[in-house]
């Protein structure tokens, strides 16, 4: 195949020329190589990065909301997850992305990652939530005298009936598109706000 650039007749399966580097590509682009070309690999794991730091800070803020009764356990991960995407969302946008439209593209691929992952995400927030509920129950009964139980921690978790198991599985769909859509808007936003900055 000649290339369109320099002349230069290369293999007939070549992509790029070998002489001058152009694309020798001429098909029409399919929608999974359109969105392929405008995922930048590097920036995501940064951003994946920050997230992980977000997933510590967050858990043992928040944590500790959920163990003095003002936070119940299904907002504490849905506020997590969300703060995790969003900002590593944030900075794969602002790090890698010219336009908002590559920025929304990067950011739902960092929540993608993340969502695989997410039984082991979950695995650390229950664990850092279990250190920071027994630090500040063991706090708190030292200032108490043994007043206060983890007790309604325990009743918050229970679902007996197929009324609440129906809206817990809403509220994990609900946790899922939300932790989403966190990265999406978070990769627009970065990308939005580098463009500005520029
Ligand atoms: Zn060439």
């Amino acid at each position: 195949m000649a290339c369109p650039n320099c002349g230069y007749n290369n293999n007939p399966n070549a992509v790029f020329c070998k002489k001058c580097g152009a694309n020798l590509f001429t098909g029409e682009m399919n929608l999974i190589n359109r969105i392929n070309s405008r995922i930048n690999l590097l920036t995501v794991f940064l951003g994946l990065a920050v997230s992980i730091i977000v997933l510590f800070i967050a858990s043992i803020f928040y944590g500790s909301l959920v163990a003095s009764g003002t936070l119940n356990l299904i907002a504490f991960i849905a506020l997590i997850l969300f703060s995790m995407t969003f900002i590593g969302g944030i900075v794969t946008g602002l790090l890698g992305n010219d336009n908002s439209s590559d920025g929304l593209i990067n950011g739902g691929v960092l929540s993608l990652i993340l969502l695989i992952n997410l039984g082991f995400i979950i695995g650390v927030i229950w664990l850092i939530f279990i250190a920071v509920s027994s630090y500040l129950t063991s706090a708190l009964q030292t200032y108490t005298g043994g007043l206060i139980s983890t007790s309604n921690i325990v009743n918050n978790t229970s679902t007996s009936n197929t009324v609440e198991s129906f809206s817990t599985i809403i509220q994990f769909i609900l946790i899922l598109i939300t932790t989403f859509l966190g990265g999406v808007f978070g990769g627009g936003l970065g990308a939005y706000i580098k463009k500005s900055f520029k």
